[in-house]
């Protein structure tokens, strides 16, 4: 399996960071965990074309792990030869929010269709939604993935993911404090990945802007790099791999955000720019 970070940013627009995607290639399947902002301008920089595609895992249904679900179902639709539907796996509310952009998309689809014969002749634009709660179990191909109940309150419902493939494991959190499910998710994995925030620099930053209040919450929801090189340690995880950076990982600051997990985890410490990507 390969896992890329495609996206390492977070709710905060930055000219070097997309939000939140992670892709895993399992065998000869593409997947998509999350689909912020840019992300297929980054799926197409890791060399995977949109219609390559077959699968997206949501771990929730903030905003930022969102923004480009809509680019993803169209951009793939119109750049396949023969339309074959998007999988996608989330929680509750998953299907709400498909439907909703299926409705925004569809005079784009009429606009297509009226002007593209082939694409007409595909059929209708279609996108298969499956909402999952925690402790259940598919597969995508080869790979078989188990569900696990995540802690983002007051976000709710949250997953994660843990996909296995030829006797490898990806663990994968979305946004989530520590907790019993994202313990059971990891155990023994190969990779972890984990969003991320800098409990010392949020609290900096909450001081000095006018929203500095609003900005402080997100300590409430998220782990922090200590903390989730301790869910590492704990679980015998043998690679961490930090995304979803806040406040933004600015250049040069990587040993230091390093140094914060490595004093809590001796294993691999993966982070990094976007399409920052670890093999197994
Ligand atoms: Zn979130
Ligand atoms: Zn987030």
């Amino acid at each position: 399996m390969k896992i890329t970070l495609l996206g390492t940013g977070s709710p905060i627009p930055d000219p070097n960071r997309a939000g939140p995607c992670t892709l895993v290639q399992a065998g000869d399947r593409n997947v998509l965990v999350d689909c912020g902002r840019g992300a297929l301008m980054r799926l197409m920089a890791a060399g995977v074309l949109p219609a390559m595609v077959d699968t997206l895992l949501i771990t929730h249904l903030h905003s930022d792990h969102i923004t480009d679900v809509n680019d993803l179902i169209t951009t793939r639709w119109v750049m396949q030869l023969v339309h074959t539907p998007l999988n996608v796996y989330g929680p509750a509310g998953t299907k709400a929010m498909i439907d909703a952009l299926m409705r925004m998309l569809e005079l784009d689809q009429q606009y297509r269709h009226d002007h593209h014969e082939d694409l007409r002749a595909n059929g209708p634009l279609e996108v298969n939604v499956t909402e999952l709660g925690p402790d259940e179990r598919f597969t995508i191909g080869a790979a078989s993935v188990t569900t696990h109940a995540t802690d983002h309150r007051p976000v709710k419902p949250t997953i994660g993911f843990r996909l296995e493939h030829e006797g490898k494991v990806v663990a994968l959190a979305g946004d989530t404090v520590p907790c019993a499910g994202v313990d059971a998710m990891c155990a023994d994995a190969d990779v972890y990945v984990q969003t991320v925030i800098r409990e010392d620099l949020v609290n900096f930053v909450a001081g000095v802007v006018p929203t500095g209040a609003r900005f402080k919450d997100i300590l409430d929801y998220h782990s922090t790099v200590e903390q989730a090189a301790q869910t590492a340690t704990r679980t015998g995880v043998k690679r961490l791999m930090l995304t979803h950076y806040v406040p933004p990982m600015q250049p040069g600051q990587e040993d230091e955000w390093r140094a914060l997990a490595a004093a809590h985890f001796a294993g691999e410490i993966i982070l990094g720019p976007d399409l920052t990507s670890t093999e197994i």
